[in-house]
């Protein structure tokens, strides 16, 4: 007898691909779909670029697997300087992982060994992986912490200023989330027991939501007063999605830990921890690493995908792409009372089913991914509520490509 895959780990579509070149992938029989999902954001220079491609055969030819406590290899030294070029100035020192949860559990473990508290504070619709601590730290959604009893000690969740659902301006919920934290963080004795503040640049599967600009200064004003390691996890964000190179850029401010994966590797599995030396050297020998992180493959992958990301200006190609993109999804929007707010940064865009007296519509979302699946358009859902269908074209998008895209989620929606 042969066995089946577990419904519960196969996909919601039936699209069973066999290959993929640049933003398609294709089944068997050479059926198309325009790939918006990218994998979850991973393949950002497309499907098999060939530079990517290139690269990972040579390394596989060279040196597999040199683990980085007791060899270092090309790669690894050559990457680490590729990214000592486009981390923020300060965040000297790096080491690497295999995913973004690994990533993670590394900073948390970095910032309780730096300063010697216990507590971390994410924000509500976060999410952050799903290992013990990472699952802990996320609220994007029930599914993700529900039956397994959870967690870990010392993880308190902040409000988020997510606007459009407490049906206020920006303003007024960057100032309501602002002034919660400063509750909590004078209830919790967390001004003297909070190792760090944890936040994405953007929500990713909490549903796509921008974070303020505003309300990232205020968390790195709150984390210099109290001696708090802010924590920005770039995982999704990071390497261009948002139209700049890392998602927190706009604001200006600098993190003490960043973290990032997905796009970095173009498909290879790895994750990088950036900070400075001083912060990175507070964690004892021995308590971060493992055997696959900063694997050569996946290093090689990296350096060629960082290479194309500059080359082929992608991150000018993601601001611009991703301008026309919600254009065109805003227009075809206006018509449909049951879309409450079509949102994003750069090729980062959500559009959120709600009806009109304020109730959340998974039911629409989830259909209009479908339909679009019968259009050749891949999606994904997202949000706290599942009523978010998620755009995450590569980076590598054309302009064509992108009125394809707009063309058929007009027609499925
Ligand atoms: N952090 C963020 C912001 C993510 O989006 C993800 C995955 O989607 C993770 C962490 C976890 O990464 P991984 O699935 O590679 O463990």
């Amino acid at each position: 007898m042969s066995a089946s895959l577990s419904p519960l780990l196969t996909p919601a579509t039936p699209v069973v691909v066999d290959h993929g070149a640049g933003s398609y992938v294709y089944d068997a029989d050479g059926r198309s779909w325009l790939d918006f999902t990218t994998g979850i954001g991973v393949t950002s220079t497309g499907h098999c670029h060939p530079a990517v491609v290139a690269a990972a055969r040579e390394q596989v030819g060279k040196l597999i697997h040199g683990q980085f406590t007791t060899v270092r290899h090309n790669p690894i030294l050559r990457l680490t300087e590729m990214l000592g070029d486009v981390l923020p100035t300060g965040l000297d020192s790096v080491f690497y992982a295999n995913s973004g949860s690994e990533a993670v559990e590394a900073s948390l473990r970095l910032a309780r060994m730096a300063t010697g508290r216990n507590n971390i504070i994410a924000f509500q619709g976060g999410f952050h992986g799903r290992t013990f601590a990472a699952a802990t730290l996320t609220t994007a959604g029930t599914k993700f912490r529900t039956g397994f009893g959870a967690l870990v000690p010392g993880v308190y969740s902040a409000p988020f200023p997510y606007a459009l659902r407490y049906g206020w301006d920006e303003e007024t919920a960057v100032d309501f989330a602002l002034q919660e934290l400063d509750f909590l963080l004078s209830t919790t004795s967390a001004v003297v027991d909070t190792a760090a503040f944890i936040i994405e640049p953007v929500l990713g599967d909490g549903g796509y939501l921008p974070t303020p600009l505003r309300f990232l200064q205020g968390l790195r004003e709150r984390a210099d007063q109290h001696g708090i390691v802010l924590i920005v996890d770039e995982v999704q964000t990071g390497v261009g999605r948002t139209g700049t190179f890392w998602g927190h850029e706009p604001s200006g401010i600098v993190p003490d830990i960043l973290i990032t994966a997905k796009g970095i590797a173009s498909g290879f599995p790895i994750s990088a921890i950036a900070a400075s030396t001083s912060l990175m050297s507070k964690a004892w020998p021995g308590s971060q690493g493992g055997t696959y992180g900063g694997n050569a493959v996946s290093c090689a992958a990296a350096i060629a995908t960082l290479g194309v990301v500059e080359s082929e200006g992608l991150v000018q190609n993601s601001a611009a792409q991703g301008e026309r993109l919600i254009a065109g999804l805003r227009e075809a929007a206006a018509s449909v009372s049951t879309i409450a707010d079509v949102r994003g940064r750069g090729l980062m865009i959500g559009i959120e089913f709600t009806d009109p007296d304020g109730t959340p519509r998974p039911d629409l979302a989830a259909g209009s991914q479908q339909a679009a699946i019968d259009e050749g358009l891949l999606l994904l859902t997202c949000g706290t509520r599942g009523n978010v269908v998620r755009f995450i074209p590569p980076l590598i998008v054309t302009s064509e490509q992108v009125d394809e895209g707009v063309a058929a989620w007009s027609k499925a929606v």
